[in-house]
């Protein structure tokens, strides 16, 4: 076995790479660029080396760079995850000319699968099934036109190049071919540097289905079953499971048999993907090879939960010579898993990807007990950054469970916990995507999230009153702890003839809310929220607050930024903004420096002390007047130098109430 090895990536597959190498007992070397100079991954890996620029070509793309690093350090093997160099041909090619190893298949299987339709011809010669279809040499417009005719419509014309769901066009109609072919020539020019493009039919409501097989040096070939990704948003996985669900026995080994052929007509070693099309047609299911995936594919883990084996570790033994360390008659399935990969992008604006800070990252607790897991497979933490140089996933959470129901609610529970604050991500749409009728009863094909769009775009799982309820209640215990008094339980006389009341105005899901708090006698406290009142009453436990307002009642967390509270429940997140009441008030009062009484009344508390550091727009002091609180914020950025009153002080309109300096 290798003793040290270089990861030519980054992120959570360099990090899951350097687990299981860890585990291994061998070294690791990460590489990074520019912008990864802290990264998660540098830190899991035993020796770093910088390899350039932020984009891609300038570092995770320079080859020769990358080499020399590995030679360097001293590396025998470089396992190159996947995106990146995984299937590269000629990176694999120059690794074994500089005496390294390459944790992958011989270039000559990357270059015969590199390409769609070239791999499809072979295939066809191997026997494996394809998609009745056009992927011949020829370029001509006009034959290609001919034979979308001959296949019939609808067809898909593909970039023979492509991937990651790029460069694809389905035409409907025979009047529509010509414009979506050139258009695809031109994306695929642009992105892949390659015009050759294929066209086959086009499956109506397909099932995606791909196959993971591993082969030896020796000649040996297992399949691993299945997985199956058919839920996917442009042409991209979103979630991905295995068994695949309603598969028989005797289709899942047609399918494993025809994925080994596929493998052996190129000679592959190590991990790979046969990626297949399921049609869906009176019951019954055919199958049509799509692709070769010549690398470890993202959604690998879902293998590993139900067969229980490390992946990684297979490759890292096949590259090193080893024989595969199972045999077909060995192999079995175990209960059902399922990944959903989590990124930084907006579903409700056509999931465009997004960059930000990863202000609050609290992942779901990883469990492991018997096969019941939930893994978190990441490459970053909280406080790092998703900048636009790489891809936009964050994370992937993968659960396992006896049956697939069991999976499914764990992963909804999972998924309840993952609590991120900084960018759009998709999370809150990953839950209703698992929560919808089709996923629910296994209804499965590539148009689901289509299907289900009424229930996935736009939702809203937190109730305005709750949300409310909730940032009341932050706001609150923030004062309380901030100012060690409990504005709420004061028997200084101020509101012991009557009731006090506070008022506060929200922004929710782009709506303008009012509420009113009133505190009785007795302490307890009635929320109106739209006019209707309810008794309100909360108390934190660990980093939650129990919350109970009329007949609701849950628990959440709420992060505060800014004026932004960011309130998670079991049922969903969602983010409601403080409008500061007083903010023109307090833009006067502040020139000079001074913060003044915006009417005559009662200071009831201060929640900073001189010398705190102060944010624009933060709660500064509550002063109540007219039976009414009002919160006064901090105008600007800046730090309290005195405080000029106490709580209990009347004060006069005008008076200054406490000094702020920039
Ligand atoms: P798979 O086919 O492995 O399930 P996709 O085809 O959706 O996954 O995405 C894999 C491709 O996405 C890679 O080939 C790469 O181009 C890109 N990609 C995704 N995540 C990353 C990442 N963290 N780093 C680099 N490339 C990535
Ligand atoms: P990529 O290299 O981008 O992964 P694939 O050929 O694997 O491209 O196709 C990606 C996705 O596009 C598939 O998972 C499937 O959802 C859809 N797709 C591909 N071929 C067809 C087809 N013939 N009919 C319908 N959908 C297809
Ligand atoms: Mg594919």
């Amino acid at each position: 076995m290798f003793k040290k090895i270089l990861i030519a990536n980054r992120g959570e597959i360099a990090c899951r790479v350097a687990a299981t190498a860890r585990r291994m007992a061998i070294k690791t070397v990460a590489v990074y660029s520019e912008a990864d100079a802290d990264a998660k991954h540098v830190h899991a890996c035993d020796e770093a080396v910088a390899i350039g620029g932020s984009a891609p070509r300038e570092s995770y793309l320079r080859w020769e760079r990358i080499i020399e690093a590995a030679q360097a350090t001293g590396a025998e093997a470089i396992h190159p995850g996947y995106g990146f160099l995984s299937e590269n041909e000629g990176f694999a090619a120059a690794c074994a000319e500089a005496g390294l190893v390459f944790i992958g298949p011989p270039a000559s299987a990357i270059q015969a699968m590199g390409l769609k339709a070239e791999s499809k011809q072979l295939m066809e010669k191997a026997g494996v099934p394809l998609v009745p279809g056009y992927h011949g040499a020829d370029q001509d417009p006009e034959l290609l036109k001919r034979e979308a005719d001959r296949i019939g419509y609808p067809v898909l014309i593909k970039a023979s190049a492509g991937g990651g769901g790029k460069g694809m066009r389905a035409v409907e109609k025979a009047e529509d071919f010509a414009a979506a072919l050139a258009s695809c020539q031109r994306e695929a020019r642009n992105s892949f540097g390659d015009a050759a493009v294929l066209v086959e039919k086009y499956v109506t409501r397909p099932r995606h289905i791909e196959i993971q097989v591993f082969g030896d040096t020796q000649g040996n070939y297992v399949w691993l079953f299945e997985r199956d990704c058919s839920v996917q948003r442009r042409h991209q996985k979103v979630l991905e499971e295995a068994p695949a669900p309603g598969l028989t026995e005797a289709l899942r080994r047609r399918m494993g048999e025809a994925a080994v052929a596929a493998a052996r007509a190129v000679k592959y070693v190590g991990a790979g993907t046969v990626e297949f099309i399921v049609e869906q047609r009176q019951g019954e299911m055919n199958f049509f090879f799509m692709e070769m995936n010549t690398r470890l594919q993202v959604e690998h883990p879902v293998t590993e939960a139900i067969t229980g084996l490390d992946l990684v570790e297979w490759q890292l033994r096949v590259a090193a010579g080893e024989p595969l360390p199972l045999k077909q008659e060995d192999l079995r399935i175990h209960g059902h898993a399922i990944e959903a990969r989590i990124c930084a992008e907006n579903p409700d604006k056509d999931f465009l990807p997004a960059t930000g800070t990863l202000h609050v990252y609290r992942k779901p607790p990883a469990t492991s007990f018997q096969r019941a897991t939930v893994r978190f497979d990441d490459g970053v933490r909280e406080g790092d950054t998703i900048s636009p140089f790489y891809d936009s996933m964050i994370a992937k959470l993968i659960v396992h469970g006896a049956t697939r129901a069991e999976a499914l609610a764990r992963l909804d529970e999972a998924l309840a916990a993952t609590h991120i604050v900084g960018l759009a991500t998709n999370v809150q749409f990953l839950r209703h995507v698992v929560g919808s009728r089709s996923f629910a009863q296994a209804d499965l094909d590539t148009a689901l999230i289509q299907r289900e769009s009424a229930a996935l775009f736009q939702q809203q799982p937190v109730p305005v009153e709750l949300a409310a309820a909730a940032a009341v209640a932050k706001t609150l215990l923030g004062e309380q702890a901030l100012a060690g008094v409990d504005p709420f339980s004061r028997r200084d006389g101020w509101r012991s003839h009557g009731v006090a009341t506070r008022r506060f105005e929200f922004s929710f899901a782009g709506h303008h809310l009012k509420a009113e708090l009133a505190t009785l006698h007795d302490g307890a406290l009635r929320l109106a929220v739209h006019g209707e009142a309810a008794p309100l009453a909360f108390r934190r436990t660990g980093e939650a607050i129990e919350l109970r307002y009329g007949d609701r009642s849950a628990r959440a967390v709420v992060y505060t930024q800014g004026e932004t509270d960011h309130v998670f429940t079991a049922a969903g997140a969602a983010s409601i903004v403080s409008i500061d009441l007083l903010a023109h008030a307090g833009d006067d009062a502040a020139e000079g420096g001074r913060l003044t009484a915006p009417m005559p009344g009662k200071v009831v508390s201060f929640s900073v002390r001189a010398g705190d550091k102060v944010k624009k727009g933060q709660a500064l002091a509550v002063m109540e007047a007219m039976k009414m609180e009002h919160t006064i914020a901090a105008p600007a950025d800046g730090t309290v130098q005195e405080l000029l009153y106490a709580p209990g002080d009347q004060v006069a309109e005008g008076a200054e109430l406490l000094r702020l300096a920039a």
